[in-house]
């Protein structure tokens, strides 16, 4: 894939190796245009996230690489920031960035992708959990403050699969990501988790083609080498879907190349 734009640094405190081993990785899988989209801070902080004190530590360092690899591969400046209502920090919405990665890995306080709170799924209705998950990606997209819609369907990472139509519990949340004029990203890290598949399904990606919305690519590697790592597996899905182009955002304007 020539695009990679989600990946992450050891700030996040659950990734690990050196940014530039990251890069240097993209280089040698013919990536051409990658984003570093680190985990934003959070209040209050769930041991997962960088500081809020690490934010110019880490913008500097990106933009430092961008301008020492500039001759080989672009780099672009992002964050994936956790969409949780009444937890939104101007820090990181107003943050000089290419673009903002909106991401939903907490309904209300459960953290539903950490598998150390796994029996919450047996002890809940699965299309109950679904439609939350969804109506917080369509709260998500309403804000109009976020460019990636990411992971689209990351309810699905331990496999719990809802018994409803996907294609129904996602729908609203799929128009207002249209409306908001979102990238939703082919993110392959689901092919590392239970699930073991791309996010998103082939299901909402048939909306997603439907409803004409654009997409980016994303590795949402946590260590160097699985940054392009299911490259192949990403393209199958670009050719399934005939999708031909691909969004970048720089300075959070939208760019779509030809792929
Ligand atoms: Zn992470
Ligand atoms: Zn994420």
């Amino acid at each position: 894939m020539k695009v990679d734009l989600h990946n992450h640094t050891v700030l996040c405190n659950h990734a690990s190796g050196e940014m530039e081993d990251y890069i240097k990785e993209a280089i040698k899988k013919n990536i051409k245009i990658f984003g570093f989209a680190d985990h934003a801070p959070l209040n209050p902080d769930d041991g997962y996230r960088m500081k809020f004190k690490e934010m110019p530590i880490y913008e500097e360092k990106v933009k430092r690489l961008k301008e020492e690899f500039k001759n080989d591969i672009e780099i672009l400046l992002g964050y994936e920031v956790d969409f949780i209502p009444g937890h939104l920090d101007k820090r990181v919405i107003n943050s000089n960035t290419d673009y903002l990665i909106g991401s939903v890995h907490y309904l209300k306080t459960w953290n539903f992708d950490n598998p150390q709170y796994l029996s919450v799924y047996k002890n809940k209705d699965i299309d109950k959990i679904w439609e939350e998950y969804f109506q917080a990606v369509e709260e998500m997209a309403k804000t109009n403050l976020f460019q990636i819609a990411g992971h689209l369907d990351l309810i699905k990472v331990f496999n719990f699969k809802p018994k409803k139509d996907v294609r129904l519990i996602a729908k609203k949340a799929i128009k207002e990501i249209k409306k908001a004029n979102m990238a939703v990203e082919i993110n392959t890290s689901g092919l590392r988790k239970p699930v073991k598949e791309i996010y998103p399904s082939n299901e909402l990606l048939e909306l997603i083609k439907e409803f004409d919305i654009d997409i980016t690519l994303s590795s949402d590697a946590h260590k160097p080498e699985e940054v392009g790592k299911y490259s192949k597996e990403a393209e199958e899905v670009l050719k399934k879907f005939a999708f031909d182009k691909c969004a970048v955002f720089r300075n959070r304007e939208k760019k779509l190349i030809k792929i």
